[in-house]
């Protein structure tokens, strides 16, 4: 199916207008696999000059509350967002910042106090990635 297509699907189940700033964002989105709001910005103006910084984080709470993108809190750096897809952790680059997808792990060896029961659990790796090493 078209991107663009598949974009508008996503919005449409949320009642949300597929305006070609959404459709836009989500694109960069796609195609950095993840980026901080610095990143969509100076990506969006490119197509839409006048636009600010303070719509494109309107439209990114809109898009999170939907539940189409999520953020990805990267330590001492911008929160990073991407397109909800299959369940998966993160790697994070201490030294260049990027955020790598990487395997959900298969068990988590934490012992909870009595009476917790856990229903997901969100892992971030933080290292040095092949690039920087
Ligand atoms: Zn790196
Ligand atoms: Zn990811």
């Amino acid at each position: 199916m078209e991107k663009s297509v598949q974009y508008a699907d996503m919005l449409k189940q949320k009642d949300l207008k597929s305006t070609p700033q959404r459709m836009a964002m989500l694109g960069i989105m796609e195609a950095k696999g993840h980026a901080d709001i610095d990143e969509i910005y100076q990506e969006i103006k490119k197509d839409f000059v006048s636009i600010s910084l303070a719509t494109v984080y309107k439209n990114i709470n809109t898009l999170l509350d939907a539940g189409i993108i999520e953020e990805i809190k990267v330590p001492q750096k911008k929160s990073k967002f991407e397109i909800v897809k299959h369940k998966h952790s993160h790697f994070v680059c201490e030294k260049c910042g990027e955020v790598y997808d990487v395997q959900k792990p298969k068990k988590l060896d934490i012992e909870l106090p009595e009476g917790f029961e856990p229903r997901e659990a969100s892992v971030m790796i933080v290292g040095v990635c092949k690039k920087c090493r």
